[in-house]
């Protein structure tokens, strides 16, 4: 039976993507980039052993990366991808393989019907290539300024995962190390051997940016609902804080830290996207720290929360409950606040006012309520 591996190159620094941690183990979907991609070749029947290539310094976020993940195991790559790719071919040559993959970390959407497209193809090629049709129409451009039109026509955008015979790309990296190279085909086109092309996917794309990411994690996220609930009770005092916004009034309100009874809510509302429990657990009571503290940062904490796990706020509506204060006057200050605590545009937040027609703790004027729901793509 022919054996095929895979090898994914995840060594890289990515010094486009400007993020705290290289671009392969940014937060994408609940995981990282490389998990998912790494989720993808060990979901597939046909693929063996799963070699990565990672950065020497990376070995703990490899290890998070690929935690329970069957069939794969890290080596260290080296300076250039190129170096990356010849010392995995060297730790699987081992086993030696009939084929391999080469496939990037930072496409995580490749897909089983492309990696079959590629086995497929080896069945009576030495080295297949994935490709994608270029659409736009391309311009050579000199100085800011279009120099020529250049045919689309017998060109196509190249793809991973890109497969060969193990023991033919092997010496090819073996032959021409030290060479720069763009990819793999190209240095076994350069050693004399034919790449077929097969049909790649416009999904498979590699996340090169933060933008890239973004719109990634954008397009695979559910839609998650959180709420949240407060109230806080009226005390001696002459204004009371609401949305981040001093607003006066006959009392203030009791509560640990600046009682801002909206903002609770609001931060438990965005916790309850992630199940990430309330904000007592957070930022506990019995804490002296948070004494009279600015409950603005107890709703960014529960936001960059959100953020890590690869999630975006996608609309923050919140309801305050009360006789008195009227809120109306205040309500553009305070959408602006919160739009300005989250970073968000105001079209994203939503603040709402209604009495209980002097029913109730909030009629009787003992305090204010406050509800929340957060909506986020996760
Ligand atoms: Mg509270």
């Amino acid at each position: 039976m022919t054996t095929c591996a895979a090898l994914i190159v995840a060594a890289g620094r990515g010094q486009r993507f400007g993020g705290s941690q290289p671009k392969q183990y940014a937060p994408l979907n609940g995981g990282t980039v490389l998990r998912r991609t790494l989720k993808a070749f060990c979901a597939h029947a046909g693929v063996g052993e799963i070699v990565v290539a990672i950065h020497p310094d990376d070995a703990a976020l490899f290890a998070e990366s690929a935690k329970g993940l069957p069939r794969v195991r890290a080596v260290h790559g080296g300076a250039q991808r190129q170096d990356s790719v010849r010392l995995g071919l060297e730790a699987l040559a081992k086993n030696s393989p009939d084929l391999v993959l080469i496939h990037d970390g930072a496409r995580p959407n490749i897909s089983a019907v492309v990696i079959d497209a590629v086995v497929a193809g080896l069945a009576d090629a030495d080295g297949v290539l994935p490709a994608v049709a270029v659409v736009d129409t391309l311009k050579r451009v000199s100085g800011g300024t279009v120099g020529e039109t250049v045919s689309r026509e017998n060109l196509v955008r190249a793809q991973t995962p890109q497969g060969f015979r193990f023991s033919l790309i092997l010496a090819a990296h073996q032959k021409f190390a030290g060479e720069a190279l763009t990819d793999d085909t190209a240095l076994f086109e350069r050693a004399g051997h034919a790449v077929r092309i097969v049909a790649g996917d416009e999904s498979n794309v590699k996340v090169t940016t933060m933008d890239d990411l973004a719109r990634m994690n954008a397009a695979l996220g559910e839609v998650r609902i959180g709420q949240g609930f407060d109230v806080h009770k009226f005390a001696p005092g002459n204004s009371v804080m609401l949305c981040g916004i001093s607003v006066p009034h006959s009392h203030g309100l009791e509560g640990h830290s600046d009682a801002d009874v909206a903002l609770h809510a609001a931060t438990d509302a965005i916790l309850g996207t992630i199940g990430a429990g309330d904000i007592g657990q957070h930022f506990p009571p019995s804490d002296p720290k948070w004494r009279g503290a600015a409950s603005h940062q107890f709703l960014r904490h529960a936001y960059e929360l959100l953020q890590a796990r690869g999630g975006a706020l996608t609309h923050l509506d919140i309801t305050i409950i009360c006789e008195r204060p009227k809120v109306g006057p205040h309500r553009a200050a305070m959408v602006a606040s919160i739009a300005k605590i989250l970073d968000l545009d105001e079209s994203r937040i939503s603040v709402k006012a209604t009495t209980t027609e002097g029913l109730g703790f909030t009629g009787r004027g003992e305090g204010i309520a406050a509800q929340a729901v957060a909506t986020a793509k996760v």
